[in-house]
């Protein structure tokens, strides 16, 4: 999620200066990876600070105190790898005007290989079916 606010910052920056295109450096695979680190990075600090307030005896602070630092680290960045990667892959079936290969390409192959309305209804049967999915195992 972290990943997605950080590349989506660059279309919110240039929409508010009315200066198109509005997706660029940051909506290429690039960009996508390097705010993923990014984002993993913050995110693995977040959960350092989330890990010293948390009581022992919770449930949540139980399991952070179970899990290796190193571990955090490469689940926290393999997450915001996952978003930043994911972000620019469903943002180029989407937007004409990124360059989701640059700078190895010029262009955008991807845009319009699936209707964005069909895309949407994709993403929500993925996310509904996820979510059961989650809480199946959550039950277990
Ligand atoms: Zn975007």
């Amino acid at each position: 999620m972290a990943a997605n606010v950080l590349i989506d910052l660059e279309v919110l920056y240039y929409l508010s200066r009315n200066e198109p295109p509005y997706h660029r450096y940051l909506h290429t695979y690039v960009g996508g990876i390097a705010m993923g680190v990014v984002a993993g990075l913050l995110m693995f600090g977040v959960v350092q600070m989330v890990r010293r307030v948390l009581p022992a005896s919770s449930s949540w602070g139980e399991r952070l105190a179970k899990t290796p630092r190193r571990r955090l680290l490469w689940q926290s960045l393999v997450a915001g790898l996952i978003g930043g990667v994911s972000h620019i892959l469903l943002d180029s079936l989407m937007h004409e005007e990124m360059n989701p290969f640059w700078p190895l390409a010029e262009g955008n192959t991807l845009v319009g290989l699936i209707s964005v309305p069909a895309l949407h209804i994709a993403l929500a049967a993925i996310g509904f079916f996820g979510l059961i999915f989650w809480l199946l195992l959550r039950e277990s």
